[in-house]
Protein backbone atom coordinates (compact mmCIF):
# COMPACT_ATOMS: atom_id res chain seq x y z
CA UNK A 1 0.00 0.00 0.00
CA UNK A 2 2.61 2.72 0.96
CA UNK A 3 5.46 2.34 -1.44
CA UNK A 4 6.13 0.01 -4.87
CA UNK A 5 8.05 1.04 -7.74
CA UNK A 6 7.27 -0.06 -11.16
CA UNK A 7 9.55 1.14 -14.47
CA UNK A 8 7.98 3.08 -16.95
CA UNK A 9 8.12 0.93 -20.39
CA UNK A 10 8.58 3.83 -22.17
CA UNK A 11 11.48 6.12 -20.87
CA UNK A 12 12.82 3.62 -17.98
CA UNK A 13 12.49 5.38 -15.17
CA UNK A 14 11.10 4.36 -11.77
CA UNK A 15 8.03 5.87 -10.22
CA UNK A 16 5.07 4.67 -7.77
CA UNK A 17 2.62 1.59 -8.69
CA UNK A 18 -0.27 4.16 -7.62
CA UNK A 19 1.21 7.35 -9.75
CA UNK A 20 -1.84 7.76 -13.20
CA UNK A 21 1.20 8.69 -15.47
CA UNK A 22 5.24 8.42 -15.85
CA UNK A 23 6.07 12.01 -14.21
CA UNK A 24 8.63 12.24 -16.60
CA UNK A 25 7.25 11.03 -19.98
CA UNK A 26 3.73 11.12 -19.13
CA UNK A 27 3.05 7.34 -20.49
CA UNK A 28 0.10 6.23 -19.16
CA UNK A 29 0.28 3.65 -16.04
CA UNK A 30 -1.15 0.21 -17.19
CA UNK A 31 -0.66 -1.25 -14.12
CA UNK A 32 -1.81 1.09 -11.59
CA UNK A 33 -4.34 -0.43 -8.76
CA UNK A 34 -5.77 3.04 -8.80
CA UNK A 35 -6.05 4.99 -11.98
CA UNK A 36 -6.44 2.04 -14.08
CA UNK A 37 -10.31 2.37 -12.63
CA UNK A 38 -10.65 5.75 -11.60
CA UNK A 39 -8.67 7.23 -14.62
CA UNK A 40 -9.41 10.89 -13.04
CA UNK A 41 -7.27 10.73 -9.86
CA UNK A 42 -4.22 12.24 -9.75
CA UNK A 43 -2.12 9.86 -7.74
CA UNK A 44 1.60 10.30 -6.29
CA UNK A 45 3.98 8.43 -3.96
CA UNK A 46 2.71 8.12 -0.19
CA UNK A 47 4.86 10.40 0.87
CA UNK A 48 3.88 12.97 -1.43
CA UNK A 49 0.32 12.41 -0.67
CA UNK A 50 0.92 12.63 3.16
CA UNK A 51 3.36 14.79 3.27
CA UNK A 52 1.26 17.47 1.01
CA UNK A 53 -2.38 16.69 3.31
CA UNK A 54 0.30 17.25 7.12
CA UNK A 55 1.50 20.60 5.07
CA UNK A 56 -2.02 21.83 4.69
CA UNK A 57 -4.06 20.49 8.00
CA UNK A 58 -1.38 21.03 10.66
CA UNK A 59 1.77 22.96 8.98
CA UNK A 60 -1.07 25.77 7.93
CA UNK A 61 -1.62 26.14 11.59
CA UNK A 62 1.75 25.63 12.58
CA UNK A 63 2.97 28.76 9.93
CA UNK A 64 -0.34 30.43 11.07
CA UNK A 65 1.14 30.33 14.39
CA UNK A 66 4.41 31.67 13.08
CA UNK A 67 3.13 34.36 11.31
CA UNK A 68 1.27 35.83 14.10
CA UNK A 69 4.32 35.36 16.39
CA UNK A 70 6.53 37.44 13.66
CA UNK A 71 3.91 39.84 13.62
CA UNK A 72 2.86 40.66 16.81
CA UNK A 73 6.72 41.74 17.33
CA UNK A 74 6.84 43.91 14.34
CA UNK A 75 3.43 45.41 14.98
CA UNK A 76 3.29 46.23 18.41
CA UNK A 77 6.10 47.89 18.81
CA UNK A 78 4.64 50.52 16.33
CA UNK A 79 1.53 50.52 18.34
CA UNK A 80 3.04 50.44 21.46
CA UNK A 81 1.36 47.46 23.08
CA UNK A 82 2.97 44.27 24.09
CA UNK A 83 2.83 41.18 21.90
CA UNK A 84 1.16 39.26 24.80
CA UNK A 85 -1.80 41.64 24.38
CA UNK A 86 -1.68 41.83 20.55
CA UNK A 87 -2.33 37.76 20.64
CA UNK A 88 -4.49 37.40 23.12
CA UNK A 89 -6.64 40.14 21.63
CA UNK A 90 -5.97 38.98 17.92
CA UNK A 91 -9.82 39.29 17.33
CA UNK A 92 -10.00 43.06 17.84
CA UNK A 93 -7.82 43.53 15.05
CA UNK A 94 -9.26 42.03 12.07
CA UNK A 95 -6.90 43.76 9.37
CA UNK A 96 -4.11 42.26 10.86
CA UNK A 97 -5.65 38.97 10.76
CA UNK A 98 -6.17 39.12 7.31
CA UNK A 99 -2.69 39.86 6.64
CA UNK A 100 -1.90 37.09 8.57
CA UNK A 101 -3.78 34.95 6.25
CA UNK A 102 -2.20 36.34 3.52
CA UNK A 103 0.88 35.56 4.33
CA UNK A 104 0.10 32.46 6.14
CA UNK A 105 -1.20 30.74 3.13
CA UNK A 106 0.73 32.42 0.74
CA UNK A 107 4.01 30.33 2.58
CA UNK A 108 1.71 27.20 2.49
CA UNK A 109 1.26 27.41 -1.03
CA UNK A 110 4.45 28.62 -2.34
CA UNK A 111 6.14 25.25 0.38
CA UNK A 112 3.00 23.07 -1.61
CA UNK A 113 4.23 24.21 -5.39
CA UNK A 114 7.64 23.10 -4.15
CA UNK A 115 6.75 19.46 -3.31
CA UNK A 116 4.56 19.66 -6.43
CA UNK A 117 7.41 20.49 -8.82
CA UNK A 118 8.60 17.29 -9.74
CA UNK A 119 5.35 16.62 -11.14
CA UNK A 120 4.90 19.75 -12.90
CA UNK A 121 4.51 17.76 -16.62
CA UNK A 122 1.76 16.23 -14.80
CA UNK A 123 0.02 19.40 -14.27
CA UNK A 124 0.93 20.78 -17.23
CA UNK A 125 -0.78 18.06 -19.12
CA UNK A 126 -3.95 18.42 -17.18
CA UNK A 127 -4.25 21.83 -18.06
CA UNK A 128 -5.04 20.68 -21.26
CA UNK A 129 -7.80 19.04 -20.72
CA UNK A 130 -10.87 20.59 -21.99
CA UNK A 131 -13.61 18.36 -20.55
CA UNK A 132 -12.03 18.86 -17.05
CA UNK A 133 -13.25 22.40 -17.34
CA UNK A 134 -16.98 21.69 -18.25
CA UNK A 135 -17.27 19.19 -15.86
CA UNK A 136 -16.24 21.99 -12.90
CA UNK A 137 -18.44 24.54 -13.65
CA UNK A 138 -21.69 21.67 -13.78
CA UNK A 139 -20.28 20.43 -10.13
CA UNK A 140 -19.85 23.74 -9.30
CA UNK A 141 -23.09 24.94 -10.34
CA UNK A 142 -24.55 21.66 -8.08
CA UNK A 143 -21.70 22.22 -4.95
CA UNK A 144 -23.32 26.15 -5.35
CA UNK A 145 -26.81 24.80 -5.46
CA UNK A 146 -26.31 22.04 -2.18
CA UNK A 147 -25.23 25.03 -0.43
CA UNK A 148 -27.95 27.26 -0.57
CA UNK A 149 -30.49 24.13 -0.01
CA UNK A 150 -28.22 23.20 3.24
CA UNK A 151 -27.90 27.10 3.92
CA UNK A 152 -31.81 27.39 3.67
CA UNK A 153 -31.92 24.47 6.00
CA UNK A 154 -29.78 25.04 8.55
CA UNK A 155 -30.97 28.75 8.36
CA UNK A 156 -34.13 28.19 9.59
CA UNK A 157 -32.61 25.47 12.47
CA UNK A 158 -29.76 28.53 14.11
CA UNK A 159 -32.22 31.67 13.49
CA UNK A 160 -29.67 33.23 11.25
CA UNK A 161 -26.32 32.53 12.76
CA UNK A 162 -23.56 32.26 11.00
CA UNK A 163 -20.49 30.36 12.34
CA UNK A 164 -17.16 31.40 13.49
CA UNK A 165 -15.59 30.44 10.47
CA UNK A 166 -17.83 32.56 8.60
CA UNK A 167 -18.03 36.01 10.57
CA UNK A 168 -14.48 35.99 10.78
CA UNK A 169 -14.14 35.74 7.44
CA UNK A 170 -16.64 38.75 7.24
CA UNK A 171 -14.72 41.31 9.03
CA UNK A 172 -12.29 40.56 6.91
CA UNK A 173 -13.91 41.11 3.43
CA UNK A 174 -15.33 44.63 5.32
CA UNK A 175 -11.33 45.48 5.09
CA UNK A 176 -10.63 44.40 1.68
CA UNK A 177 -12.82 42.39 -0.30
CA UNK A 178 -10.18 42.45 -3.38
CA UNK A 179 -7.50 40.89 -1.43
CA UNK A 180 -10.10 38.79 0.46
CA UNK A 181 -11.64 37.22 -3.10
CA UNK A 182 -7.45 36.52 -4.10
CA UNK A 183 -7.06 34.80 -0.91
CA UNK A 184 -9.79 32.80 0.39
CA UNK A 185 -11.61 32.58 -3.30
CA UNK A 186 -8.81 31.31 -5.18
CA UNK A 187 -5.54 30.72 -3.44
CA UNK A 188 -7.60 28.99 -0.18
CA UNK A 189 -9.50 26.84 -2.54
CA UNK A 190 -6.13 25.30 -4.09
CA UNK A 191 -4.69 24.96 -0.83
CA UNK A 192 -7.48 22.41 -0.03
CA UNK A 193 -7.88 20.87 -2.68
CA UNK A 194 -4.33 19.67 -2.89
CA UNK A 195 -4.15 18.88 0.96
CA UNK A 196 -7.80 17.14 0.66
CA UNK A 197 -8.68 15.71 -2.62
CA UNK A 198 -4.65 15.22 -3.97
CA UNK A 199 -3.33 14.74 -0.36
CA UNK A 200 -5.75 12.97 1.88
CA UNK A 201 -8.49 11.75 -0.66
CA UNK A 202 -5.65 10.57 -2.62
CA UNK A 203 -3.61 8.49 0.51
CA UNK A 204 -6.45 7.01 1.68
CA UNK A 205 -7.80 5.77 -2.01
CA UNK A 206 -4.07 3.35 -1.76
CA UNK A 207 -6.18 1.06 0.70
CA UNK A 208 -8.00 0.34 -2.49
CA UNK A 209 -11.58 0.86 -0.75
CA UNK A 210 -12.98 4.18 -2.43
CA UNK A 211 -15.83 4.46 0.79
CA UNK A 212 -13.52 5.01 3.56
CA UNK A 213 -11.62 7.58 1.72
CA UNK A 214 -14.74 9.51 1.28
CA UNK A 215 -15.72 9.33 4.57
CA UNK A 216 -12.60 10.49 6.25
CA UNK A 217 -12.18 12.88 3.36
CA UNK A 218 -15.69 14.40 4.30
CA UNK A 219 -15.07 14.02 8.43
CA UNK A 220 -11.76 15.73 7.84
CA UNK A 221 -13.15 18.52 5.86
CA UNK A 222 -16.05 19.51 8.11
CA UNK A 223 -14.01 18.98 11.34
CA UNK A 224 -11.46 21.79 9.59
CA UNK A 225 -14.36 24.08 9.79
CA UNK A 226 -15.51 23.15 12.85
CA UNK A 227 -14.56 25.60 15.55
CA UNK A 228 -14.23 23.62 19.08
CA UNK A 229 -13.72 26.68 21.17
CA UNK A 230 -16.36 28.46 19.96
CA UNK A 231 -19.24 30.14 22.43
CA UNK A 232 -21.82 28.78 20.18
CA UNK A 233 -21.22 24.75 19.69
CA UNK A 234 -24.89 24.05 18.83
CA UNK A 235 -24.77 27.11 15.80
CA UNK A 236 -21.13 24.74 14.85
CA UNK A 237 -22.69 21.68 15.41
CA UNK A 238 -25.66 22.99 12.99
CA UNK A 239 -23.13 24.15 10.59
CA UNK A 240 -21.50 20.90 10.06
CA UNK A 241 -23.58 19.01 7.96
CA UNK A 242 -22.55 21.49 4.99
CA UNK A 243 -19.19 21.24 5.32
CA UNK A 244 -19.33 17.41 5.27
CA UNK A 245 -21.72 17.60 2.24
CA UNK A 246 -19.01 20.05 0.30
CA UNK A 247 -16.15 17.77 1.44
CA UNK A 248 -18.01 14.75 -0.13
CA UNK A 249 -19.44 16.69 -3.48
CA UNK A 250 -15.85 18.21 -3.99
CA UNK A 251 -14.14 14.32 -3.92
CA UNK A 252 -16.92 12.92 -5.82
CA UNK A 253 -16.02 16.20 -8.60
CA UNK A 254 -12.27 14.96 -8.24
CA UNK A 255 -13.29 11.55 -8.53
CA UNK A 256 -14.96 12.29 -11.72
CA UNK A 257 -13.81 15.20 -13.20
CA UNK A 258 -9.91 15.13 -11.78
CA UNK A 259 -8.14 18.06 -10.16
CA UNK A 260 -8.90 21.46 -12.29
CA UNK A 261 -12.58 20.32 -11.98
CA UNK A 262 -12.72 20.07 -8.28
CA UNK A 263 -10.49 22.96 -8.01
CA UNK A 264 -13.13 25.05 -10.02
CA UNK A 265 -15.59 24.23 -8.43
CA UNK A 266 -14.32 25.04 -5.11
CA UNK A 267 -13.40 27.95 -6.40
CA UNK A 268 -16.64 29.39 -7.97
CA UNK A 269 -18.45 28.56 -4.84
CA UNK A 270 -15.98 30.62 -2.29
CA UNK A 271 -15.70 33.65 -4.99
CA UNK A 272 -19.90 33.05 -5.15
CA UNK A 273 -20.22 33.49 -1.04
CA UNK A 274 -17.46 35.93 -0.71
CA UNK A 275 -19.23 38.38 -3.90
CA UNK A 276 -22.45 37.90 -1.82
CA UNK A 277 -20.75 39.54 1.70
CA UNK A 278 -19.41 42.05 -0.65
CA UNK A 279 -22.64 42.97 -1.77
CA UNK A 280 -24.17 43.03 1.62
CA UNK A 281 -21.11 45.51 2.12
CA UNK A 282 -22.25 48.17 -0.22
ZN1 LIG B 1 8.20 7.31 -18.60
Amino acid sequence: MFTKNIKCTKCDRYYDIHESVCPNCLAENEVSPITTKHKNLLMFDSMRQMGLFILGWLGLSLISTFVILIWANIACKKMGITSNDFIANLNSYPEAVLWINVLTYLITFFIMVVILIPKRKVFLNLLKNKNSYIAGFVFGIALIATNILIGYITSMLSKGNVNDNQSALEIMIGYNPVICLIIFGLIGPIVEEITYRIGLFGFLNRSGKLWLAYVLTGLVFGLIHFNFSSDNIVNELINLPSYIAAGLLLCFTYQKGGFISSTIAHVMNNVLSISMVIATLN
